[in-house]
């Protein structure tokens, strides 16, 4: 049982952001930081005060609002050890093994590179969760504008290997996307299926797609399933390493 309360949003387009507040602590964090104005008003809305912010990446669209919000709340800004140069306001370091308290909470850093060389993730494991930023998206993956293929695929393998029940938020509603490429690789995949219908539905509804348990993305998302024979055979590549068949996906998937 998490003793947490989350509060999860989009602002800008398409960036989700993630509030949350550990009442009997009186602490609250920030999952990035897309746009100070959205949190304030969340904040303001909820009655909360902002302690921390985690960042998972360096990109202006996760730390557009550090500097507003750390001025106007006084928060902590915990990010990556690798990105002290790039991430503004930083105040607390982290890398990869560390673990460290918010609230009852303990939090596990995973240090997730590919698509920034710097990208953390964040593991709640008490609580079950886990913020992967621009890592790892609900049927899909982040760009790698940093990192190499092999980088990112054991960035997701590390992922992959939570316990299956961990329920995942990420930095982008991106799923319906995602979902129609992820169907025309991998069509026979009944858990697909009814993951793209239920993703419609609720797009069509305005509801995020968003937290989505680890158990349903390995049996759905295709980046998290190069061993699998079918999405082998459909882009050509069977019996292919795992992780050139992740780059092809991720080459494919540049292009959709
Ligand atoms: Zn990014």
């Amino acid at each position: 049982m998490t003793a947490l309360e989350i509060h999860q949003f989009i602002c800008r387009s398409d960036n989700f952001c993630v509030l949350l507040h550990d009442p009997e602590h009186g602490v609250t964090a920030a999952i990035d930081a897309p746009d100070a104005a959205a949190i304030r008003r969340k904040l303001d809305a909820m009655g909360l005060t902002l302690t921390h912010l985690f960042i998972t990446h360096h990109h202006h669209d996760h730390t557009g609002g550090n500097l507003a919000l750390k001025q106007e709340t006084g928060c902590k800004i915990i990010g990556a050890a690798a990105d002290r140069e790039r991430i503004p306001g930083l105040d607390e370091t982290v890398r990869e093994g560390d673990t460290f308290r918010f609230g009852s909470q303990p939090v596990k850093v995973l240090e997730t590179p590919g698509h920034t060389r710097g990208h953390l993730s964040y593991w709640l494991p008490d609580a079950q969760l886990v913020f992967t930023g621009d890592t790892l998206f609900s049927l899909g993956c982040g760009r790698l504008f940093e990192g190499t293929a092999e980088q990112m695929f054991h960035s997701l393998q590390k992922l992959a290997a939570l316990p299956p029940e961990t329920q995942i938020y990420c930095g982008h509603e991106y799923t319906l996307n995602n979902g129609e490429f992820a169907i025309e690789i991998d069509p026979d995949n009944a858990a697909l299926r009814e993951r793209l219908e239920n993703v419609k539905a609720l797009r069509r509804a305005r509801q995020p797609t968003l937290p989505v348990p680890l158990s349903l993305e390995l049996m759905t998302n295709p980046f998290l399933r190069t061993d699998n024979a079918q999405i082998q055979a459909a882009l050509g590549l069977t019996g292919a390493s795992p992780v050139a068949v992740f780059a092809e996906l991720r080459r494919r998937k540049d292009h959709f």
